[in-house]
């Protein structure tokens, strides 16, 4: 036997990978040695393997060959390949984020083809960052739109705006609920899977099942049609709203799917457009929606491949606290965090408000180490890949990227949470009291960290009112809003 193998890894799960044209077989290898490397959330095992396995499948019904191999590693997989199919020549496309790339690159012989499953390869990225002062996303976004053709009115923006924030960031009016989500049916993919992990009794957490995700082309194209027809046009308005209970909001929730390989990223740009032009949602919603695909997904893989970031290397804050238990456990009387985490074990999921301003915030206040916080979420969410960890993370949540995607660290007291969700009217601490027992924590541990980082972030004239306000507040007041932050460190590491 000889011959030309793809290898296919578990994020480029498409029928239009590349390096499957003339392919005379096709190798997937599941590694234990992945599985096993970090606790995972369970629901992610689970989608991982059973989108691996349903593509391999399809791949054998399209008339491929199929090597399906269990390793204990990546490296050995290819090995077992190499010894049973003497292959002629071995091709892999290149893979998303450094790491990948970096073991792949450690396995001798191995051919990396050019290309991604993403809508600008890294070349292009590198271009368009060569020669900036400031990599600002607002304006990677609108050369998108040109380049892609996207959105536009000939030279012009359609609607007249290239982005329509001011008209989003509401919160639904009282009693609205958002629509149910799409949810793919189990199959006997989905038993095998699920006593596969039992058996294999990895180091995971939260809850496995019923699958909540799509793990095929056909469920993600079904999920995005559902998410088009019933969420889009609630997308914009309410898209940093936060309601108790209520996990998806109007969010797509297709981010596993596209990260999968499982949908084309165009493929969802085209169904939101085609619905803002047959007048079905409204240009701020689709406008929003395109903004998150071809700006900053796009925007935060380029930045993957530029920064070329080790890890331990950004601190800019110099934090190194520990993270607070109630991550995991969820067990803490800040009702807006112990939503969202119960949630996050249940669904290995949160929107970006939640991400950002919930978990994210609650880092940067407190002071977490970076890459404590950068493991966290990627071992908690479905969607979690390396690439899109440095900008998220370490850029937008923490600034522990010193200022390189955000101007300024997003801090935000009690207050935000309060207007922009229906958690504080039932939570035991009051979101406006900064001092006290009863003062919420994100809003004493607001005016702590910025007299903490006064030194580093007191300069940046983006932070002057904040640090305008802090100097307002008298020195006693002062002192019992760091005592109140000290006792809320406390209460969430117990
Ligand atoms: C601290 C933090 C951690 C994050 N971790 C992840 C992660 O592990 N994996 C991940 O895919 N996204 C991550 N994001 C980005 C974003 O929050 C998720 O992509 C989004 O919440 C996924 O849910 P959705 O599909 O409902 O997205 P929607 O809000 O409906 O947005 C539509 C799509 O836009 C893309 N998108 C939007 N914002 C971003 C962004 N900032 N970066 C990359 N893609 C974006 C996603 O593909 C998403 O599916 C993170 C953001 C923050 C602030
Ligand atoms: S008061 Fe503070 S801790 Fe409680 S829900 Fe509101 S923001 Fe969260």
């Amino acid at each position: 036997m000889a011959g030309l193998t793809a290898w296919v890894l578990g994020d480029q799960l498409s029928h239009d990978n590349p390096v499957l044209d003339g392919a005379d077989r096709v190798l997937v290898v599941e590694s234990a040695a992945r599985l096993r490397s970090r606790p995972h959330h369970r629901q992610r095992a689970h989608l991982y393997l059973v989108a691996m396995r349903s593509f391999a499948a399809e791949l054998a019904e399209r008339g491929f060959e199929v090597d399906y191999r269990r390793a204990d590693s990546l490296a050995a997989g290819v090995r077992a390949h190499r010894r049973r199919h003497r292959p002629d020549r071995l091709v892999v496309l290149s893979p998303s984020s450094r790491g990948a790339r970096r073991g792949v690159e450690r396995i001798a012989g191995v051919d990396i083809a050019d290309g991604t499953l993403f809508l600008t390869s890294t070349e292009q990225f590198a271009q368009w960052a060569e020669g900036r002062k400031r990599l600002v996303m607002e304006s990677f976004y609108r050369d998108q739109r040109r380049r892609l053709d996207v959105l536009m009115d000939g030279d012009d923006p359609a609607g007249g705006s290239w982005n329509f924030d001011a008209a989003n960031r509401r919160t639904p009016p009282r009693g609205t609920r958002p629509p149910k989500p799409y949810r793919p049916r189990e199959n006997r993919i989905d038993s095998e899977v699920r006593r596969d992990l039992d058996r294999m009794r990895l180091p995971s957490y939260g809850c496995d099942g019923p699958r909540l995700w799509p793990a095929t082309g056909e469920q993600a194209r079904r999920s995005l049609r559902r998410f088009v027809a019933d969420r889009l046009p609630g997308f914009g308005p309410w898209q940093d709203a936060m309601l108790q209970g209520e996990r998806f909001m109007w969010h797509a929730h297709l981010s596993p799917a596209l990260n999968l390989g499982l949908l084309d990223p165009m493929e969802c740009v085209e169904a939101a457009e085609r619905a803002y032009r047959e007048g079905d949602a409204p240009i701020e919603s689709v406008e929003g929606f395109i903004r998150q695909l071809i700006g900053w997904r796009e925007y935060v893989h380029g930045m993957h491949w530029l920064s070329g970031r080790e890890r331990g290397r950004r601190n800019a804050l110099r934090a190194h606290r520990d993270l607070p238990a109630a991550l995991w456990s969820g067990e803490t009387g800040m009702r807006c965090i112990a939503d969202a985490v119960g949630g996050l074990r249940a669904t290995a999921y949160a929107h970006h408000i939640e991400r950002l301003m919930l978990f994210g915030n609650l880092m940067l206040l407190l002071g977490c180490e970076p890459d404590a916080c950068l493991d966290w979420f990627r071992d908690s969410f479905i969607d979690g890949n390396e690439w899109v960890m440095d900008a998220n993370v370490l850029g937008m949540a923490t600034y522990a990227d010193g200022g390189g995607v955000m101007t300024k660290p997003y801090a935000a007291s009690g207050r935000y949470v309060d207007r922009m969700s229906d958690h504080c009217a039932e939570c035991r601490y009051d979101p406006k009291a900064r001092t006290g027992e009863d003062a919420c924590p994100f809003s004493a541990l607001y005016w702590d960290f910025l007299a903490r980082n006064r030194k580093r972030l007191g300069d940046n004239h983006r932070m002057a009112l904040a640090y305008e306000n802090l100097d307002r507040i008298g020195g006693d007041e002062l002192a019992a809003i760091r005592a109140r932050a000290r006792s809320a460190r406390r209460e969430l590491s117990a």
